[in-house]
């Protein structure tokens, strides 16, 4: 089972299919506390008449873009995403994620940023066109890093002063313009804790609409320097045994993967 993409613009909703209602972080739910579902297109009534976009379709069945209303319909929830990803599936979880990055993009992109004139959803690509100079707006993602670095048989890990009390995390960080993603890793780690890192090597990404990153994940390997928390983003750093180690992100983050992708190369059968 899976989410695919789709744009369609002649397409009309139907009663049976999904509402993908998303916004800054949050999304419409029903289904059981421990199993979010989506509701179906007739839980919102399109009373202002604004036409739906098809995200595309989850499991079989299509997926609609709505505005996240102001208060949840009756047999729904409105939930924070981050704080629930364990319990989404892999499919309602990239569509959940499509629809909070393209409610980002679209709310972002309703006036013609070079003439200012009102845009509207390209007959055929996934869009918003300018009907005045015909300027194409696509969807967006500001590229960032993280990575795995290992020294000796320990990850780093650190504690960023935004994390939960007790979190640890490894380092990552926005990708600066013009920068390669290897270039971005050496630079976050001598930022944020000092040290220099070889061996820098693609290892897996993920889409990360919180409000719209594109995570590239990396492993490295300690070269040199003794870890230096920059005090200011980082907290607390330290190099961490697998059986060792602090509260960590959650399943389903691209973080949780690299580390659990570390302890299954260093403890063969664990994770
Ligand atoms: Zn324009």
């Amino acid at each position: 089972m899976a989410f695919v993409r789709k744009y369609d613009l002649a397409a009309r909703p139907e009663p049976d299919d999904l509402l993908l209602a998303a916004s800054a972080g949050k999304a419409l739910f029903t289904g059981g506390v421990e199993v979010p579902a989506l509701p179906t297109a007739s839980a919102m009534a399109q009373a202002d008449g604004e036409t739906l976009l098809l995200a595309g379709e989850l499991d079989g069945r299509r997926v609609w873009l709505a505005p996240l209303p102001p208060s949840a319909p009756e047999g729904c929830r409105i939930l924070t995403v981050k704080p629930i990803i364990p319990l989404l599936s892999p499919s309602l979880a990239a569509a959940v994620f499509a629809g909070l990055s393209l409610s980002f993009w679209l709310a972002r992109n309703r006036f013609c940023g070079v003439c200012g004139t009102k845009t509207a959803p390209d007959a055929t690509e996934r869009a918003m066109r300018c009907p005045s100079c015909g300027e194409l707006f696509y969807p967006t993602a500001s590229p960032a890093v993280i990575v795995a670095v290992e020294k000796a048989g320990r990850l780093l890990l650190a504690h960023n002063r935004d994390f939960p009390p007790g979190r640890f995390s490894t380092i990552a960080g926005f990708v600066d313009p013009g920068e390669t993603f290897e270039d971005a890793v050496r630079r976050e780690l001598r930022e944020e804790v000092g040290i220099e890192v070889e061996g820098v090597a693609y290892a897996g990404s993920q889409g990360w609409p919180f409000p719209n990153s594109l995570m590239a994940a990396f492993r490295a390997e300690w070269k040199s320097g003794e870890l230096a928390p920059d005090g200011t983003e980082i907290a607390e750093a330290g190099w961490f045994a697998p059986e060792a180690l602090p509260d960590i992100p959650a399943k389903g983050t691209v973080a949780r993967e690299l580390i659990d992708a570390w302890l299954c190369g260093r403890s063969p059968g664990a994770a």
